[in-house]
């Protein structure tokens, strides 16, 4: 069994499969993820139905903002949709005409391919085509309709803008050697790639991590919010403490493979981790989850293997040499209560 499979096995909940779309979609254009915003904020006003035509334009406006900050969003060669995209953003057309451009080459292939993942049709539609003659609509399912209620709703809408952001970088980069560049800056909570002089924010660790944790804290299971701002909002907890840099060898220990999403309580709380070594069961977890990552090719792929190891058992073999070290500094063992059932 992979390790996609699993994760779509042991939780095989709307948001599952709504983050399987958004993680392991296949993408050679960002199409997928403006389309997944547009519809999403159609779910978000109640809507069950729109036409192709209301939706074109706010389908298209959110790859006109990506494309004023990343002029890559398609793989292969510039067809006529992004060309109206950027001829719009330049004032050479305006939105009526982005609009036709939009029905007649926006779509494509996008409504057919949004719930293929690993090659094969997931078996929970969001959104389906109604389309006889000239009618083109997409009917807005139950399942997106229940996912939208849910307090996750925001964190998805969030991952989906992290998941573009990455997978735009990495394009722009040229994917796997610069992406090894991606770096962690505790202070500003952001992920960056090098770009030789110019440091490029690509998103929040937060949003990053969060599509793994699916909202939950990575110790407790508690759920968190990935907003900054909220009463609940996460902390991003270096697993194996900062204090240990001066220490340990042959690990950054800001690298994306030691950071997780924890709660308040759990980081900082009364019996919060602290300085502490985590338990053993959460090494395994730590070690899953960076495996998963590895598994389902996310952008931050090449960055983890990079920081552990190029096969598992080199990242098996670096897990325990950081463990054994971290626990002969640090000595304590620490462990919580779960406070909702494991789900990773
Ligand atoms: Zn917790």
């Amino acid at each position: 069994m992979s390790s996609i499979d699993i994760f779509q096995g042991e939780a095989p909940s709307l948001e599952s499969y709504w983050r399987s779309i958004i993680l392991f979609g296949v993408n050679s254009a960002s199409y997928k993820f403006a389309l997944a915003q547009s519809v999403m904020n159609v779910a978000k006003n109640g809507s069950s139905m729109i036409s192709l035509d209301d939706l074109a334009l706010p389908y298209a406006s959110h790859l006109c903002n990506h494309l004023k900050k990343s002029p890559k969003q398609i793989t292969g060669r510039t067809g006529p949709f992004i060309k109206a995209c950027v001829d719009f953003n330049n004032h050479t057309i305006g939105a009526d005409e982005l609009r036709i451009a939009t029905l007649r080459h926006g779509f494509n292939c996008v409504l057919d391919a949004f719930h293929v993942v690993n090659r094969e049709q997931i078996v929970v539609d969001f959104f389906q085509k109604d389309f006889h003659g000239t009618r083109k609509n997409i009917i807005l399912t139950d399942a997106i309709h229940q996912l939208a209620v849910t307090d996750t709703f925001c964190n998805l809408q969030h991952e989906t803008e992290a998941r573009w952001r990455l997978v735009e970088t990495a394009w722009e980069h040229g994917l796997n050697a610069n992406l090894l560049g991606v770096k962690y800056d505790q202070n500003e909570n952001l992920l960056f790639v090098d770009n030789y002089l110019q440091r490029k924010n690509i998103t929040s660790a937060r949003d990053a991590l969060n599509g793994y944790q699916k909202g939950k804290c990575f110790y407790c299971f508690r759920d968190i919010d990935v907003d900054q701002h909220s009463v609940n909002a996460c902390d991003v907890d270096h697993f194996y403490p900062h204090v240990l840099k001066p220490y340990i060898n042959g690990a950054n220990l800001d690298g994306i493979w030691n950071l997780v999403l924890s709660c308040k309580n759990c980081n900082r709380g009364a019996d919060g981790k602290f300085a502490k070594v985590p338990s053993t069961k959460y090494v395994k977890r730590l070690h899953k989850r960076n495996e998963f990552l590895i598994s389902s090719h996310h952008p931050l792929r090449e960055t983890l293997m990079q920081q552990t190891g190029t096969t598992e058992r080199q990242r098996i073999g670096f897990m325990k040499n950081i463990d054994t070290q971290a626990a002969s500094y640090l000595i304590h063992r620490w462990e919580v209560q779960n406070v909702n059932p494991e789900i990773f």
